[in-house]
């Protein structure tokens, strides 16, 4: 296990110091250390799940409550419009600390916000198709 695993709830905890924004029962919000942009702020529930897939449906509620709100104190506060609400899950995809957590990142401008690559391409109609019937067929599962 890494340093990094408990890192976010020792934060939460008030064990480890942050610059909390918002905290309730099972919410935690702060100012990221290493912001890409000012006002970069970091959603987390307050226990520890490593992966977003692995939040229970009344966490997942509880976060889905806190981040509308939180963001619309970021975008108050730092005068920014426009933001990227971003979860890295995964180590590929760019998940450091092992503890569920969402960035909310204000655009300050190009040089001073999330910067995406975003390699789109046309679906095709087939695999949409399949795509749809599996996605479909495993929340019917509920995996
Ligand atoms: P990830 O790459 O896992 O999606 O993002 C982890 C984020 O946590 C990074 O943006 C990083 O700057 C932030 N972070 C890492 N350690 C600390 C810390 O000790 N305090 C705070 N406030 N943020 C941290």
């Amino acid at each position: 296990m890494s340093d990094l695993t408990h890192l976010f709830e020792k934060i939460a905890r008030g064990d480890v110091p942050s610059h909390k924004v918002y905290e309730d029962e099972q919410v935690f919000a702060f100012l990221d250390i290493n912001p890409l942009s000012r006002g970069h702020t970091l959603v987390i529930p307050r226990q520890r799940y490593e992966r977003l897939d692995d939040l229970p449906p009344e966490v997942g509620a509880a976060i889905g409550r806190a981040l509308p709100r939180i963001a619309a104190a970021v975008c108050r506060a730092t005068g920014a419009h426009s933001y990227n609400v971003l979860s890295n899950t995964g180590r590929e995809a760019g998940q450091v600390v092992p503890h569920v957590h969402f960035h909310i990142i204000p655009w300050h401008g190009p040089d001073r916000s999330l910067g995406i690559r975003w390699p789109a391409t046309p679906i095709e109609e087939d695999d949409a198709k399949a795509l749809r019937d599996e996605i479909a067929s495993a929340l019917a599962d509920g995996h």
